[in-house]
């Protein structure tokens, strides 16, 4: 119905009461008390996107909320290191905290499925997982006897397949190959033959620059300019197989949770999910620009794996998530949920995303 049609109907007595709710509306809405919380994440100071959507979703919770929910954001190592977020905030010394879930293999080996799996989904993929398909309800099964309530916060998106100093003609390639890739993707590489090396983010250059390291993979084009990855490895390889829609998260402290009224509750909830979807956005636009920079003005030779290694690495990630899964039954139980939801999406994905993107939608050439 047309608002002219809608008030011809109802007559200006209605009006003229919607009028008189508005004006009064905000003396009903008076603020409460403000609660404030901490929140710690595991990224370095303005780490773009990252730390800065940890930042934006506090900002944006305090805004939505008119200040009753107040949350201060510390970068990685102000509060406690990086890997400290989730003790803290599953202990209550804070409130919650920013991360992404594979960072907590070694506590809860489940939470990997809620983050990246080699192969696996994509953005769309997961995301439709957890707010349809139901993972997120299996996330929350899966934090819930540590105290924590977990929301997808961003995604990453298709990552690359990372930096190397020679070329990668086939799965051979890897033998002894020093490289620098957590996780999954890791335990994929050292099935392979490679050496996988973990390193703080802050001295994987200087590492590939002098050869200690033979490849390293980090995030996309938008993060990997910001490195100077292409001024120490020639070669840069897609698509990141290992992450190809890498889920970040916020977690609350669940009696902190609880204990915010219901409208807050769904606040924190929708600005969560706003975040996700701004993530999204940011990375697909920044790599955009990025990507092109890289390629025109330092020259970078992109390169794609060959389907043949990319094939073998397949068969390599089935069994490492099988493994992964054989560890205890509530991985288990999620590597279930994940192939059957995958399996699904992906039949649906064969004959929607895939043909238009391989058949129908424009071509774009990568050459510089
Ligand atoms: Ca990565």
């Amino acid at each position: 119905m047309k608002r002219r049609d809608f008030l011809k109907k109802t007559g200006t007595a209605t009006a003229a009461a919607v009028a008189s709710t508005a004006v009064a509306a905000p003396a009903v809405w008076a603020k409460g008390k403000t609660t404030r919380w901490k929140m710690v994440t595991t990224w370095p100071p303005n780490l773009p996107v990252l730390q800065t959507g940890a930042e934006r979703f506090a900002k944006r919770v305090g805004e939505a909320t008119d200040g009753r929910l107040k949350i201060k954001v510390f970068a990685a190592g102000e509060l406690v290191p990086a890997m400290g977020v989730f003790d803290a905030v599953s202990d209550g010394t804070v409130q919650c905290g920013s991360g992404a879930a594979y960072y907590w293999a070694g506590k809860v080996p489940a939470a990997q499925w809620f983050s990246a799996v080699p192969f696996g989904l994509n953005a769309q993929g997961i995301n439709a997982w957890f707010y349809s398909g139901g993972g997120l309800q299996l996330w929350e099964e899966v934090y819930a006897p540590f105290n924590l309530i977990p929301r997808p916060q961003g995604n990453t998106g298709v990552q690359m397949g990372g930096w190397f100093r020679k070329e990668m003609n086939s799965i051979a390639d890897y033998k002894g190959l020093k490289m620098r890739i957590p996780g999954l993707g890791g335990k994929v590489i050292a099935k392979a033959g490679g050496t996988v090396v973990l390193l703080p983010g802050g001295e994987i250059f200087t590492s590939l620059e002098r050869g200690v390291l033979d490849a390293t993979e980090w995030v996309g084009p938008m993060h990997d300019l910001r490195m100077g990855f292409y001024k120490a490895a020639k070669h840069y390889y897609y698509p990141g197989w290992h992450e190809p829609g890498t889920c970040l998260e916020v977690m609350f402290n669940k009696g902190a949770y609880e204990k915010l009224p219901k409208d807050i509750q769904c606040i924190v909830d929708a600005v969560a999910m706003e975040t996700n979807f701004w993530s999204l956005s940011e990375f697909e636009a920044g790599n955009g620009a990025a990507l092109q920079e890289l390629i025109t003005k330092h020259k970078v030779q992109l390169k794609k794996f060959p389907d043949a290694l990319l094939d073998d690495l397949r068969k390599l990630a089935k069994e490492t998530m099988e493994e992964e899964a054989d560890k205890d039954n509530v991985s288990r139980k999620v590597h279930e949920a994940f192939k059957k939801f995958k399996e699904r999406v992906g039949i649906w994905g064969s004959i929607s995303e895939n043909p238009y993107y391989n058949d129908v939608a424009d071509k774009y050439s990568l050459k510089g």
